[in-house]
């Protein structure tokens, strides 16, 4: 047996918002439905369990079409082929829902940047095997490690987490369904580095080449 019943909190939990939420917005459920989703905005944020992008923006059904991968990473525009599922959210959200903003959100404590810190700092020999999807997956951040000014490795680990937004929005231009989305003015590009501890937002100035605090 590959598949086992659901365990019973989760049936619990489901069961109370069968009876509550859904209950009192039933005909709202219905429409999105029938007339299907028109999400405003697509979010790539981490995979991680802390980082709360439905709370923080608090988002009804329907309004934001999100997708999460370990470290919120873009890949370059790469049309070799092979399976690629964030390449293929962007895609579907760019072209086909036309979503108007396009926002990436990375965070603190990211487990994930911290990986791609120790692989390229040599202390994570694990992660530099061919085998490792976490580690190539990481690759995608190498570019980000290379930029790193020096300093004291937290500070170094916090500033790649930031860095994660920024790669991440560069290798978005390189689509090009979304570099002429954002030429015509269609799509708006943002970047975002939550704060788990501090519950603040940081969102990238372009014009000052920093992250602002909202
Ligand atoms: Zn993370």
């Amino acid at each position: 047996m590959t598949s086992r019943p659901l365990p019973e909190y989760l049936v619990r939990r489901y069961q109370g918002w069968r009876a509550t939420t859904y209950a009192g917005n039933r005909p709202w459920y219905r429409r999105l439905a029938e007339e299907g989703q028109r999400p405003r905005a697509m979010i790539v944020a981490c995979c991680d369990s802390r980082v709360h992008v439905a709370s923080i923006f608090g988002a009804d059904s329907g309004e934001f079409f999100i997708h999460r991968n370990i470290a919120n990473l873009i890949p370059p525009f790469k049309p070799d082929g092979d399976h690629h599922g964030t390449s293929a959210a962007v895609e579907y959200a760019v072209r086909e829902l036309r979503v108007a903003h396009l926002i990436v959100m990375g965070h603190s404590q990211c487990g994930g940047v911290k990986g791609c810190y120790d692989m390229c700092s040599g202390h994570a020999p694990e992660l530099l095997e061919a085998t490792s999807f976490v580690g190539r997956w990481m690759d995608i951040l190498r570019p980000g490690y290379e930029a790193l000014p020096p300093g004291d490795d937290a500070e170094r680990v916090q500033a790649l987490e930031k860095l994660s937004v920024k790669v991440s929005l560069d290798n978005l231009l390189t689509f090009p369904f979304v570099r002429s989305a954002v030429e015509d003015e269609r799509l708006t590009l943002h970047g975002l580095w939550n704060d788990i501890g501090e519950g603040t937002l940081e969102t990238w100035d372009e014009a000052r080449g920093e992250f602002v605090v909202l």
